[in-house]
């Protein structure tokens, strides 16, 4: 039986476990996936005693993303954004990789949004935000990034390409973009301020909110409005699926995983 972890500080409310233990029934593995609370100043502990342990491979998430890059090897994406979210034990070498970003591309994909060519804005300039911003510039959008930090979100559109706003050219944005992606913690409280009058979003319009805990005051005002609207369960879904594929090289089962997290999150 291969163990496999997600790392983090706080771990305890991780969907990843009931996610990646049903992935891996039902591709009838007989591994197990557990959560671990590891310090930041242990990280590399912890990486190496589950390297000597046999593990599978790990996830990592707040606030060690950026810390495994002193310890794995990254490839060029993890690289780029200067994060790991996944770790591999390959033949003696400890590989790390960044899924959030695709993660997000394939669920707008998945829900059939194109956004080759097309106007989108990113709202956030943090770690999702990054890596998602990334993935967009690849594909070629007309990318637009504003944050509440003016500051971040100049040096994210300089480092992966686009134009930086501050928040307070929000409306002016949310009008002009076909996609509009709320990469902010903004909507993960019930009782948040709302990020921006959702009587300016429009039919035709796709709004993506990566916050998965609960359905955001965003996303209510979008279907109101009816933009199509996509909440951040498919994100969380399909960067786990990535790292299962890398861990395995196995096709990941994104519906059995899908509902895992939704039960989970009806459970809470
Ligand atoms: P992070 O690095 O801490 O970034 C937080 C971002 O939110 C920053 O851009 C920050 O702006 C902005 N923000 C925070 N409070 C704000 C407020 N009151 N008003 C306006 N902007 C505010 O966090 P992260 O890791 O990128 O995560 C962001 C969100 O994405 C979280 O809700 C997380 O749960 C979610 N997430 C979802 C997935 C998924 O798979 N669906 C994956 C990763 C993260 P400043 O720069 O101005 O502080």
């Amino acid at each position: 039986m291969l163990v496999y972890a997600v790392f983090g500080d706080p771990v305890e409310h991780s969907l990843s476990p009931a996610m990646q233990n049903a992935a891996f029934s039902a591709l009838g593995l007989s591994s197990r996936y557990l959560a671990f609370r590891v310090k930041r100043e242990r990280l590399r502990d912890a990486i190496l005693g589950a390297e000597a342990m046999g593990f599978g491979g790990l996830n990592l998430t707040i606030p060690l993303k950026e810390e495994a890059l002193k310890v794995v090897v990254p490839d060029e994406n993890a690289a780029a954004m200067g994060a790991v979210n996944t770790v591999a034990f390959e033949a003696g070498e400890i590989r790390g990789y960044n899924t959030d970003g695709q993660g997000a591309l394939m669920a707008l994909e998945g829900a059939g949004v194109r956004v080759d060519g097309r106007r989108v804005l990113v709202i956030g300039a943090g770690g999702a935000a990054k890596a998602i911003a990334r993935q967009l510039s690849l594909r070629g959008v007309e990318l637009s990034i504003a944050n509440r930090d003016r500051r971040r979100a100049l040096d994210l559109a300089a480092l992966v390409g686009g134009r930086g706003y501050g928040l307070e050219d929000l409306e002016k944005l949310v009008s002009e973009s076909e996609v509009v992606v709320n990469a902010t913690s903004v909507g993960m409280r019930e009782g948040d301020p709302r990020l921006l009058d959702g009587r300016i979003l429009r039919e035709g319009q796709t709004v993506f909110d990566i916050v998965y805990n609960r359905e955001t005051e965003l996303l209510r005002d979008a279907r109101q409005a009816g933009a199509k609207v996509l909440d951040g369960v498919m994100m969380l879904v399909y960067q786990g699926a990535f790292s299962i594929e890398i861990w395995t090289g196995r096709k990941a089962p994104v519906d059995v995983m899908e509902q895992a997290v939704r039960e989970e999150l009806r459970n809470r």
